[in-house]
């Protein structure tokens, strides 16, 4: 990779994410919680719907959870000075994939 490319910015993309990430992640924390419905006091449809708000939630998180692993990949190639090569082929990576996700391991061809 050129020192022209710059990894102090990718990094701080990388880190940027990964920040914004972990603070939903917290900020959500509570709609994930299991709670415990009280069979007298709430109707059906409202455990229904608490259990999909519940679901939904979850799913997201994983979702994020995901994405926070390949930041976190993609921050240990930064700091191997693997970083910007693709992982499959090892050619660099353009730097317009980078901007579209700064954590891509891999280029188009490998990805597809
Ligand atoms: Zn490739």
């Amino acid at each position: 990779m050129n020192e022209d490319r710059n990894l102090k910015k990718w990094r701080a993309a990388l880190l940027a994410e990964r920040a914004a990430l972990q603070e939903s992640s917290s900020a959500t924390s509570q709609r994930r919680t299991p709670v415990t419905l009280d069979q007298q006091r709430v109707g059906r449809l409202s455990r229904v719907n608490t259990l999909q708000v519940q679901a939904m939630a979850q799913a997201e998180e994983e979702r994020r959870q995901h994405r926070l692993r390949l930041i976190s990949a993609a921050l240990s190639r930064l700091g191997d000075g693997e970083y910007g090569y693709c992982t499959i082929c090892g050619i660099d990576i353009p730097e317009k994939r980078l901007f579209v996700d700064a954590a891509a391991a891999q280029c188009v061809n490998c990805a597809t």
